[in-house]
């Protein structure tokens, strides 16, 4: 038996929003758009909603201060704004950050009395407020994920998962995305190549739907990320690879990531390292370690890679090892620790002990 579950309603291609502007009216009667500082404005996407609502006659509100992993605090400030504006609904709009912290807006503003820390404690039971997604980067899969990751207050990530965080509706319009430069668009793009291996990893081709999603995935970015990089200007390129990342996202919408990703969130946290920069640096050691117990498995999750040398050498001509940081012994500890304390270490097969992931954090500055 398995299951497949993605009740985001997506509208994909060029023109998607003044296309389908009725999506807004049905989804309440004030708005608060979440976004980044810069991006949804140089990505035209901003501007193609607000006139969509101000055509409607839908009154809104901005929230322009969401940061590169949103923390709690901005959550928080967000949502104060969201009530006393009295917004009913939500448009997130840019990357993950900002997509996230939209669905977390929605939530925390939809339940009075509530703090954020008390949405972690059985997140399926709370009210939320309908969210709109329109992604500006092609890699997270926000868009039709049921995740909100976030920042506490002592710089830990952690993700806020709700079958109720699912955006209602996702616009993905690949015109949006041109705007990235090479480093977002390569970074955003590993990110989401991780999500389909590791993805395909857990799920080890047990549901047959996700594991072909992962495939073509993985597919879509090794032949279309070079191709965006040489022609960053190709809306068809473009749109390729936005919809590789949307399929990785729907593919670890059922199966979650693996260590991957938590070996990976220091770094963007504490390092400035690029989210999907910081994982993809951690792929091929963690699949290594998998494969000595489960090879025919670890195989299965990179195809149609031939092998994870040939990934290896894709992830190294994006400069994957490329970096100059110096973590401490006592860094090195401490977040190999966090990472055994994790869900994804429960859930990854391999054995991984806290001396591995030491070992990994000592080698990002050496390689
Ligand atoms: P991001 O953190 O949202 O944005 C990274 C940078 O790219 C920002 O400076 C942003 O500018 C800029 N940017 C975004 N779109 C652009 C555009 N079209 N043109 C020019 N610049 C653009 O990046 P992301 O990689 O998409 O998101 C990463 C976050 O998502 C992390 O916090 C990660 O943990 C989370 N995540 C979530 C899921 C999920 O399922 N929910 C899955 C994986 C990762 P502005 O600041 O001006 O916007
Ligand atoms: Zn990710």
């Amino acid at each position: 038996m398995w299951k497949y579950y993605m009740p985001t309603a997506v509208f994909f291609g060029q023109g998607a929003i003044q296309k389908n502007t009725e999506r807004f009216e049905e989804a309440g009667t004030k708005a608060l758009l979440v976004t980044g500082q810069r991006s949804a404005r140089v990505s035209g996407a901003l501007h193609d909603v607000t006139r969509a609502l101000t055509a409607l006659g839908i009154p809104h509100s901005v929230f322009d201060e969401v940061e590169e992993n949103p923390s709690f605090e901005t959550v928080r400030q967000a949502a104060s704004k969201m009530k006393k504006e009295d917004c009913d609904f939500v448009v997130a709009i840019g990357g993950g950050s900002p997509l996230d912290a939209g669905k977390a807006i929605a939530m925390l503003a939809a339940n009075d009395g509530m703090s954020i820390e008390d949405l972690y404690g059985n997140p399926e039971q709370w009210q939320v407020f309908h969210t709109i997604a329109v992604p500006t980067t092609s890699g997270t899969g926000s868009e039709v994920t049921h995740f909100a990751v976030l920042t506490d207050d002592e710089g830990n990530k952690a993700g806020l998962s709700s079958r109720r965080n699912f955006p209602v509706t996702s616009f993905l319009d690949p015109s949006y995305t041109v705007t990235m430069n090479e480093n977002v668009t390569t970074a955003t793009a590993l990110d989401a190549l991780c999500h389909a291996v590791e993805g395909e990893l857990l799920n080890a081709g047990r549901n047959p739907l996700i594991s072909q999603l992962a495939k073509n995935s993985v597919a879509m970015i090794r032949d279309g990320l070079g191709a965006v990089i040489s022609s960053p200007e190709d809306i068809q390129k473009r749109a390729d690879l936005q919809y590789a990342a949307m399929l990785a996202g729907m593919v670890i919408a059922h199966t979650g990531t693996s260590v991957v990703h938590p070996a990976g969130y220091p770094l963007s946290v504490h390092k400035e390292v690029k989210h999907g920069l910081a994982n993809a640096f951690f792929l091929v050691e963690v699949l290594r370690n998998v494969s000595r117990k489960e090879e025919r498995r670890t195989n299965a999750s990179i195809e149609p890679f031939a092998s994870l040398e040939a990934l290896e050498s894709f992830l190294k001509s994006y400069g994957v090892y490329d970096h100059t940081l110096t973590i401490t012994d006592e860094e090195a500890r401490e977040w190999s620790e966090a990472i055994m304390k994790s869900p994804h270490y429960r859930r990854t097969p391999g054995t991984f002990t806290r001396e591995f992931f030491e070992t990994m954090y000592k080698k990002v500055g050496e390689k």
